[in-house]
């Protein structure tokens, strides 16, 4: 190795100890553009860092949105509020600045099939991701299969610790299935933790009253919605189902001339 070479070896070496990949990457290049600016030395450095800050937020904010493992990406710009005129909008927006999580509150929506819940479950988790929380979308029955199988000890602890550590989980379609008692009892233990530690979004098909019939004990149920609707707030839906109103719509626009003549 040439003596000329030896510096640009060695921080390059640094830079990796360091973990700087931006600065990495952008010290030559951005050497050529401050000698062509006549920026100073503090100026070139300055730059430099700048863009390794943002590298790493923009890195760390794909992480935590692959980490929540959402089903699909949905944002809050493509839902359409005048479809579904039930649910508070005003209530959505300040939900989305995220101080219900500083506040360890939580969130249930309820409503139909196809009203919208899981949309705007992914657009107020995605933008706690976005906010720097950590979040992590589980159905329920996903998260009960999860707990069943980690039943053994050393997993379930770690398993738990996991969900400790957020900011927010998700539990979304509570209701589709009814569990087994072992099941209802696992979520009930999850749930209890969260209480007035993390945040907890739920979304259900199922009015109040029928929550009994999923978890199979009145007494759990009980516990569980006093838990849950402690400092919570409430999005219901209790319009028609978006999908199945684009249908109306794409049929109606197919064939105009078998309109029933009564729903007009
Ligand atoms: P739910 O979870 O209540 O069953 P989803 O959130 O899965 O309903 O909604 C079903 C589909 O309809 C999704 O593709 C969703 O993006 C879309 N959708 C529902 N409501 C709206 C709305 N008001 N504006 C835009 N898209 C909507
Ligand atoms: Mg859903």
């Amino acid at each position: 190795m040439s003596e000329k070479d030896k510096p640009t070896v060695l921080l390059e070496y640094y830079l990796k100890k360091l973990r700087l990949p931006t600065m990495l990457r952008e010290y030559a290049p951005m050497a050529a553009v401050c000698q062509k600016d006549r920026a100073a030395f503090p100026t070139y450095l300055l730059r430099l860092t700048e863009r390794e800050l943002l590298d790493r937020e923009k890195r760390s904010a794909e992480r935590r949105v692959k980490d929540a493992n959402f089903p699909v990406l949905k944002t809050i710009d493509t839902f359409d509020f005048k479809a579904q005129p039930s649910i508070n909008e005003q209530l959505v927006r300040e939900l989305m600045r995220g101080e219900y999580i500083d506040k360890r509150e939580n969130i249930l929506l309820i409503g139909n099939s196809g009203t919208g819940k899981t949309h705007l479950a992914s657009a107020l988790a995605f933008s706690a991701c976005a906010h720097g929380r950590k979040v992590r979308f589980h159905t329920v029955t996903g998260l009960i299969t999860a707990l069943v199988e980690c039943r053994e000890e050393r997993r379930m602890q770690q398993l738990q610790k996991q969900l400790q550590r957020l900011h927010l989980l998700v539990l979304d379609e509570l209701g589709y299935v009814p569990f087994s008692k072992a099941g209802s009892e696992l979520l009930f233990e999850v749930i209890s933790r969260a209480y007035e530690q993390n945040s907890l979004m739920v979304t259900s098909n199922l009015p109040f009253e029928e929550w009994t019939e999923v978890f199979g004990s009145e007494r759990l149920t009980g516990a569980l919605l006093d838990r849950i609707t402690h400092r919570c707030h409430i999005l219901e839906a209790n319009g028609e189902s978006y999908r199945l109103r684009q249908a109306k719509k794409r049929s109606k626009h197919r064939s105009p001339q078998k309109q029933d003549p009564k729903q007009k």
